[in-house]
């Protein structure tokens, strides 16, 4: 685990520039840049300032985007907003518990949903489930 910030409360972690500018700046990665594309490993996948669980690997699918996606999110996890910057009507998705941007969500996801998340993975923290 990263060292806490002195002031820092419990669970707040430490972000990246990079985590910064996405998250807190609505910022977009490099498509394909996130090693969470390839993360195959059941396990859950937490916000990476807050750390509250966002998603479980058995609804992250390969979409092909370049970005980690899944069908689902856990319930009350995330909130969305209407997104019109860059000339497109677009939902934007954030963490329920600190507004922190993870991504977007668009119509044309697998069954169950329908819902394609697709997330920034500078947004997300990986743990592998226990064995
Ligand atoms: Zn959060």
């Amino acid at each position: 685990m990263e060292q806490d910030k002195p002031g820092c409360g419990a669970g707040c972690a430490v972000l990246t520039p990079e985590q910064v500018r996405v998250m807190r700046e609505h910022g977009t990665e490099r498509p394909g840049s996130s090693p969470l594309n390839d993360e195959k490993r059941a396990g859950l996948y937490r916000c990476a300032a807050c750390g509250t669980p966002l998603f479980r690997s058995e609804t992250k699918y390969e979409s092909g985007s370049g970005w980690p996606s899944y069908f689902d999110a856990l319930p009350g996890a995330v909130e969305t907003t209407v997104d019109t910057s860059h000339g497109m009507v677009r939902v934007e998705v954030h963490c329920a518990s600190c507004k922190g941007h993870l991504g977007h969500v668009f119509p044309d996801g697998p069954r169950p949903t329908g819902q394609r998340y697709c997330m920034n993975g500078v947004a997300l923290d990986f743990v592998p489930d226990t064995q």
